[in-house]
C-alpha cells in the first residue's frame, strides 16, 4: 500500500473510531431523529436499486467489470456509516489501495440503502437506454427526493455534507461529525461537556 493509501486507511479509521463513540454519547432523543431521517433514505436508495435491477445492472455492470465504480472516490457520507451504527453494526473495513475503497471482489460492499449518493443515484447511458421512459423518470423522481433526505443531514450535523467523510472531517479540522461546538439557538446536538 503506498505511503497516500496507508496515510488515508489510518485517517479514515480514526473517523470512524470518532463517529462511532460520538454516536454512543448522542442521547436517545436524537438517535431516534437519525433513525426518522434515516428510513425514508434507505427505502428511497432501495427503490432506486430496483430500477437498476429493472435494466439488469448487475449483468451489465459485470460486463462492463465495474467501470465507474473503478474511477470511483471515497464518496461515502454521514448517513451511509449512520446506517451501519444505528444496527450496533461495525462499517466495513475500506481498501484505500483500491481505486475506491470500497470495491471489493464482488463489486461495492455496501448494500444498496448504505451506497454512497453518488453512486446510488448514477444512471449511465447503457443504463438508461434499457429503461422505459417511464422508469428513468421515476428513477430522476426518487433521486430528487433522495437528495432532500441528504439535505436534512446537511442541516442537522456538521459533517452532514454530500462530499466524502475523510474530506469533511479534515474541514471540521477535529470537530465532531455528530455534535455542534458552540451553543446553537436550536435543538441540535451539542458537543458533551
Ligand atoms: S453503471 Fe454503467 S459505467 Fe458503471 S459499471 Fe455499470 S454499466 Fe459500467
Ligand atoms: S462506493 Fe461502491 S458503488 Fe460507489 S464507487 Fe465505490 S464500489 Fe462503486
Amino acid at each position: 500500500m503506498s505511503e497516500d493509501a496507508a496515510e488515508r486507511q489510518s485517517r479514515w479509521r480514526r473517523m470512524v473510531h470518532r463517529l462511532e463513540r460520538d454516536y454512543r454519547c448522542l442521547p436517545p432523543a436524537e438517535k431516534a431523529r437519525i433513525a426518522e431521517l434515516s428510513a425514508p433514505l434507505v427505502r428511497l436508495q432501495q427503490s432506486l436499486d430496483r430500477l437498476f435491477s429493472k435494466a439488469d445492472g448487475a449483468r451489465i455492470c459485470a460486463a462492463c467489470r465495474g467501470a465507474c465504480c473503478a474511477k470511483g472516490h471515497n464518496h461515502a457520507c454521514l448517513p451511509n456509516l449512520l446506517a451501519y451504527l444505528q444496527q450496533q453494526q461495525a462499517p466495513p473495513q475500506p481498501d484505500f489501495s483500491q481505486t475506491c475503497p470500497w470495491l471489493g471482489p464482488q463489486g461495492c460492499v455496501h448494500e444498496a440503502g448504505r451506497r454512497p449518493y453518488n453512486c446510488i443515484s448514477f444512471l449511465c447511458d447503457k443504463l438508461e437506454e434499457r429503461l422505459a421512459a417511464a422508469d428513468v423518470a421515476e428513477f430522476y423522481r426518487l433521486d430528487r427526493a433522495l437528495r432532500t433526505c441528504y439535505q436534512a443531514f446537511v442541516a442537522r450535523y456538521p459533517g452532514g455534507g454530500m462530499t466524502g467523510l475523510l474530506l469533511q472531517s479534515a474541514r471540521l479540522d477535529g470537530r465532531s461529525l455528530l455534535f455542534f461546538h458552540s451553543a446553537t439557538t436550536d435543538d441540535r446536538a451539542q458537543e458533551p461537556v
